[in-house]
């Protein structure tokens, strides 16, 4: 059986990334969506093993010595790491597994894996991603900031990934994933969201941050 394509989806905080996820895997269920670890508390509507496993920072800790991530980043003054096994498994199995994770720890996985497929989803303006960000009721106010600021530092990088989704409806989003992972898995390029065709776009998203 031929091994599954391993996708990494990042996008800035607010760029409404969960619920592609979430939409994509009730639509289509050829998908492992890796759970992470993190040391972050939960929020309100979060177990564990369901969203993340919520570890404490000497768990976590553990966890990376005996080397059972495949990455781990500090993001917003938390441990956030990929689980090894179970991607390991699943990729083997033939499905095609995607990991929720942020900038730093995508590319950790790029140098250990280079045929990973990078997509990175931006919400359509700075001003949208901010009202999406507050608007969500999850972060206090220093989160969002902090959360506003890794940002501003995402943007300069995105041209590290291979596709960019602009997301407007998360439905519509959820189907472009799957079809940017379904032509990988045929070894075709989805020429239409390749990140060189966004050039002017992201030009626009820098111009937008460097005024905030
Ligand atoms: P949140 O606290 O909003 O759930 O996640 C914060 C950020 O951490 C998001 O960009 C999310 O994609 C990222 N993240 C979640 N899990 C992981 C992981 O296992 N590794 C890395 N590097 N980032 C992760």
């Amino acid at each position: 059986m031929s091994k599954g394509v391993l996708a990494i989806v990042s996008g800035f905080s607010g760029a409404g990334k969960g619920t592609v996820m979430q939409r994509l895997m009730a639509k289509y269920d050829n998908y492992a969506l890796s759970i992470s670890a993190t040391t972050r508390l939960p929020r309100k509507d979060e177990t564990d093993g369901i969203q993340y496993f919520f570890l404490t920072k000497e768990e976590f800790e553990t966890m990376i010595a005996e080397d059972a991530l495949i990455e781990y980043a500090k993001y917003s003054e938390n441990y956030y790491g990929t689980p090894r096994a179970y991607v390991k498994e699943k990729m083997e199995s033939g499905q095609d597994v995607i990991l929720e994770i942020e900038m730093q720890g995508a590319m950790k996985v790029k140098e250990k894996m280079p045929d990973v497929v990078l997509i990175f989803i931006a919400a359509p303006s700075v001003m949208e991603l901010r009202n999406r960000l507050v608007g969500r009721g999850t972060e206090d106010e220093e989160q969002v900031n902090r959360r506003f600021e890794a940002a501003k530092r995402e943007v300069g990088h995105i041209e590290d990934y291979d596709y960019l989704l602009i997301n407007e409806d998360a439905d519509v989003c959820a189907d472009e994933v799957h079809r940017i992972i379904q032509c990988e898995r045929n070894h075709i390029v989805c020429a239409e969201n390749k990140v060189e065709n966004y050039a002017s776009f992201i030009e626009k998203m820098r111009k937008e941050f460097s005024a905030c």
